[in-house]
């Protein structure tokens, strides 16, 4: 092992024209210089010989150590700690790789996977980021971490936060967020506070916060979050036994998913790894679909932020995307591209990734959406390989999924959504009549 593996990383400035440097442990969210956001970047390309490293990788599976145990650490040749760094840890990452029969079927796309980030510990892709935006928040002393959050940074956060016993608080859009991630952070034991305006407004009160030395923000704006995230590629590549996909399509808020994966890809790429990356699409909520918008602007000069996005998809109601740029840099390299589905396509494929027997939000459903759409269209041709992201569980917000189900659900507009896949529970007397006409109805709609 290397003496400082640290010592070979730090932070860097993404835009072209400024590049500056700075150590992995100044408190920084972005350039000093120039406002830009920052990557963790490594100095010189460390020889790590891909084929035995992916023996060491799959080994620490079976192994006792806390740190192998989590599926971001286990990669922890790629990321910019040492190697006797205090991990903070809830045994995250190694989420299943689904097939989706039914999911594949309504796409008419074969070769569909579903890679579900809904199972880590906290029901979101979010761990994946936290427990190294924590791990680092500790190295650096800090004694409180803050967040804005559409709820699941804060569920995250707030589990992270108690386990390395820093004090949290979390900025939240009042009455915007599910009570089932609110409910998250407060058995966690965060500060919340919930303020009257969007996400956007929440973030911009954490910045101002963040200015204070004791505090740590952990947004995705922190690089760090980004390196956690990251290794989902690796853990991907190997499920896939090192076979990459044609497409890899996940859902666009904030974009720090597509910057990461993204990210992971380059690096395995450029160390020998995997000889080419999957074309990486991004589909957001056509009620919020500011990047999507400057995808299809043919000038794409900037990201013109959207004021008032409105989903019922409420882990992307986002209107000012933090990681627009480096999600960009990803789509643009990889030659993939940014697509909107209604709110109609995300409630029917989200029931129809239901019958699959995978349960996810209503966000993540934007990726089966999406796919259907490409098939359609032909830009996803029906021969390829196709893995979608989704990014958190069906649990954190039963209230959509009851709605869609009992034919209540209604759009942001006042429009009613068509329970297309709709499922709702029928109440029945406790008599034997009752009993058997229970069993026939359910052979009925079953084929024999
Ligand atoms: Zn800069």
């Amino acid at each position: 092992m290397i003496e400082s593996k640290q010592s070979l990383f730090v932070q860097r400035c993404i835009a072209p024209e400024c590049r500056a440097e700075y150590g992995l442990d100044d408190r920084l969210y972005v350039c000093s210089r120039c406002g830009g956001l920052l990557d963790i970047e490594r100095l010189e390309d460390v020889a790590v010989e891909a084929a035995s490293l992916r023996d060491v990788w799959l080994k620490r599976r079976s192994s006792a150590d806390a740190r192998d145990r989590s599926g971001v650490w286990r990669f922890r040749e790629f990321l910019p700690f040492d190697d006797d760094t205090a991990v903070v840890s809830l045994e995250e990452g190694n989420t299943p790789l689904y097939d989706a029969p039914r999911s594949a079927d309504y796409c008419r796309l074969p070769q569909l996977r579903l890679k579900h980030q809904g199972c880590n510990p906290t029901g979101s892709f979010k761990d994946t980021g936290m427990t190294v935006a924590v791990t680092q928040a500790r190295k650096l002393g800090a004694r409180i971490v803050v967040c804005a959050s559409t709820g699941n940074t804060a569920a995250s956060l707030a589990a992270y936060a108690a386990r390395a016993d820093l004090l949290c608080t979390i900025i939240v859009p009042g009455g915007q967020v599910s009570p089932a991630k609110l409910a998250q952070a407060l058995d966690y034991g965060a500060k919340v506070r919930e303020i009257d305006g969007n996400f956007d407004a929440c973030m911009n009160a954490v910045r101002e916060l963040s200015e204070d030395d004791s505090v740590y923000l952990v947004n995705s704006i922190n690089p760090f979050r980004i390196e956690g995230q990251k290794t989902v590629a690796f853990e991907l590549a190997e499920q896939l036994a090192w076979q990459i996909p044609d497409h890899l399509v996940v859902p666009g808020g904030n974009l720090g998913n597509s910057s990461a994966f993204g990210k992971g890809f380059r690096e395995l790429l450029r160390s020998g790894f995997i000889e080419r990356q999957p074309k990486i699409t991004v589909v957001q909520a056509a009620g919020a679909a500011p990047f999507a918008r400057f995808y299809a602007d043919a000038s794409r000069s900037t990201l013109i932020n959207e004021e008032h996005p409105k989903t019922l998809a409420s882990a992307i109601k986002i209107g000012a995307p933090v990681s627009w740029q480096k999600a960009w840099r990803v789509v643009s390299e990889t030659g993939g591209s940014v697509i909107t589905v209604t709110e109609q396509e995300i409630a029917d494929a989200k029931a129809v990734i239901g019958r699959d027997g995978i349960g996810c939000e209503p966000a993540s459903a934007t990726t089966v959406a999406g796919i259907r759409k490409l098939v359609e269209e032909d830009v996803i041709k029906e021969t390829e390989s196709v893995i979608a992201v989704l990014t958190g569980h069906l649990l954190k917000d039963t209230d959509y999924v009851m709605k869609y189900h009992n034919q209540e659900l209604v759009r942001p507009d006042g429009e009613r959504i068509v329970s297309t896949f709709g499922n709702s529970p029928v109440r029945v007397s406790a008599s034997r009549t009752a009993i058997d006409e229970i069993v026939g109805a359910a052979l009925r709609g079953r084929p024999s």
